[in-house]
């Protein structure tokens, strides 16, 4: 392909992606927006020259960096992972925010890597020669070592996601150059390698290196990039999906998810039903049987067998649930279903919310579920896990999934105080849910023969939908969507209540055990700080793994399944609980709060029965 025509695709593409663009932006005061905020001074602080000093190491031109490498992670052979992360969730929140500083922050790193990117188009934060062993067959494999260094392919396919990010989201067309480039150096090697070899090395973790051949190849049209996406299908652990049969207990979580994101996009681009059949399967299981009260799963980052909610302090890795809400997004987007919605809600309120700390941004790893225990975060400087590279871009993409629009209609799938633009229409979401039930759409501008609008009805929402329009009744519906029949005109007001409600989620595996709601909200009970560590912000994630915990935990002696009878609410502009006496064990009373809200204290989420 030429440069002439790779420039007109490139224009095309950018073309389409302003024509169809929507914006999507939180109301700064709402419970998303602030935190949203809150990510965005986090992301801000990084120095761009810090994260770029593993490039200048890979390339072998250290003494040329701009500046030192961050700590943790990034000097232990993961190097440049971080960056990656930095320019997905820099266009992230560029999309979500157009705040000019993130645009030229990304716009200097994609010019930087396109100064340094070698010949042969190979970019990144490790020496090159860890693949040119693979490519050549001479390379030694264990489940996270490529050549006795750890997950080479991995740290590559961040870098790749960051860069697809900048040209998709960031709209940056040099990161489109340097991906190409990029992209025909795996080629390359890739094609040198016998299939024997290639499963041989798919062994170690390696991301989702086949979900960025396929964009690759969805854009440029380079067949090339398809063949070489189908070999990095990785078929030990996808081939089971491919036949729907569960093989997953045992294996690293965050390893597969990215493998099946890649499964995803080759149904988008091939319309084979056996890889959305496997996509949709794995989701399934995984939120079905082996996800906790919040949406997340992995204990000590492993599935487990299904219907195990095994309790411990390395429950949840927080990127997990990170890629299961990409994941979720692509299965959506082949046909809505109320399910995967609830699922995304219950994991972005409870799970992605809560892992990050609400006043300086600092993001956790694992979150415990172990009771007594509390959240541990990490550092700014010195940490650089995988959950802090993921836990930049989350806050980048809550707007996302507020709103999705198909050919059919407008989906409205969470219930966040946001504004919705488009050049055809504006619609202004006003709530303060989960604090309130209420919610009210207005319709400010309707240029173009509107779309049909669907309301979700969240399935924890035990009375039926009913929607007003002008104070009109317009319909309702006991599950799914309600689609409202009459298009919307400027100046329409659509409202409706939700019914928020405590209730018990039942644990999968011990009848006795359950977690406590209101609505979709995963409550805590706060336990207090005694014997806490001087600090819960520390460079290395396992650091307070083994910590003393000196509280008793009491048993619930009222009946479960009726929390209403035996806790009231406190502050409903907290969602704040308290439990009546004689509710627990020792008389004792407990406040309990939103997960999302319990900070550098300890915590029950999951309650025994007497
Ligand atoms: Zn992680």
């Amino acid at each position: 392909m030429t440069g002439l025509n790779i420039f007109f695709i490139l224009k095309d593409m950018l073309d389409n992606v302003k024509a169809k663009k929507y914006q999507i932006r939180l109301a700064p005061e709402s419970l998303l927006g602030q935190s949203q905020k809150t990510g965005l001074d986090y992301l801000l602080r990084l120095d761009p020259d810090r994260l770029m000093a593993p490039i200048y190491k890979g390339l072998g031109r250290a003494a040329e960096a701009k500046a030192e490498n961050y700590g943790g992670w990034e000097e232990d052979q993961i190097n440049g992972h971080m960056l990656g992360h930095y320019l997905s969730a820099i266009s992230a929140f560029w999309q979500a925010t157009c705040d000019s500083r993130l645009k030229k922050n990304l716009d200097y790193v994609v010019v930087e890597l396109k100064s340094l990117q070698a010949s042969n188009g190979y970019i990144g934060g490790i020496s090159s020669q860890y693949f040119e062993n693979c490519f050549n067959g001479h390379f030694s494999v264990a489940k996270f070592t490529l050549e006795n260094n750890w997950v080479p392919w991995y740290v590559q396919y961040k870098i790749f996601a960051g860069l697809f990010d900048a040209f998709w989201l960031g709209e940056n067309q040099n990161a489109w150059k340097v991906l190409l480039a990029m992209g025909h150096w795996v080629c390359r090697g890739i094609a040198n390698m016998s299939d024997q070899d290639i499963q041989r090395m798919l062994f170690c973790e390696h991301g989702g290196m086949c979900r960025v051949l396929v964009d690759l190849y969805q854009i440029s049209g380079e067949k090339v990039f398809l063949v070489t996406a189908e070999r990095f299908i990785h078929h030990q652990v996808m081939d089971p999906l491919l036949s729907g049969k569960d093989e997953l207990a045992g294996n690293h979580a965050n390893t597969q998810i990215p493998k099946v994101m890649g499964l995803a996009k080759l149904y988008d681009v091939t319309a084979d039903d056996k890889y959305r059949r496997a996509v949709e399967f794995f989701i399934d299981r995984v939120i079905n049987t082996r996800s906790y009260v919040m949406g997340g799963n992995s204990r000590s980052e492993h599935f487990e067998e299904p219907g195990c909610e095994a309790l411990s302090r390395d429950t949840c890795e927080s990127c997990s649930t990170h890629y299961m809400l990409k994941l979720v997004e692509d299965v959506f987007a082949w046909q809505p279903r109320e399910d995967l919605a609830a699922y995304y809600e219950n994991a972005l309120l409870n799970h992605i919310l809560a892992s990050q700390e609400p006043v300086n941004g600092n993001k956790m790893y694992f979150v415990p579920t172990e009771s007594g225990h509390f959240k541990v975060y990490g550092t700014e400087d010195n940490s650089s896990w995988c959950c802090i590279g993921s836990g930049l871009e989350n806050p980048g993409r809550y707007h996302r999934f507020i709103w999705t629009e198909f050919e059919n209609g407008l989906y409205l799938n969470l219930f966040a105080a946001s504004t919705l633009m488009t050049e055809d229409y504006c619609v202004r979401l006003l709530t303060d849910f989960p604090y309130s039930s209420k919610v009210l759409i207005k319709v400010e501008r309707m240029k173009k023969e509107p779309p049909f609008l669907y309301i979700r009805k969240p399935s924890w929402s035990k009375n039926p939908l009913e929607v007003f329009i002008n104070g009109e009744p317009c319909g309702s519906v006991d599950s799914g969507y309600l689609k409202i029949m009459r298009p919307l005109k400027e100046g329409d007001s659509i409202d409706f209540s939700l019914s928020m409600e405590l209730c018990s989620y039942p644990a999968k595996d011990n009848p006795r055990r359950f977690a406590l709601k209101y609505g979709p909200i995963v409550l805590a009970a706060r336990l207090g700080r005694e014997k806490m560590p001087p600090s819960d912000v520390v460079p290395v994630h396992l650091a307070l793994m083994e910590w003393e915990n000196p509280v008793i935990i009491p048993r619930v002696l009222a009946d479960k399944d009726k929390p209403d009878s035996w806790m009231s609410m406190n502050d409903p502009g907290a969602l704040s609980f308290r439990t009546q006496p004689g509710a627990l064990e020792n008389q004792q009373c407990l406040e309990l709060l939103p997960f999302y809200a319990l900070h550098h204290e300890r915590y029950m989420i999951y309650f025994d029965q007497a």
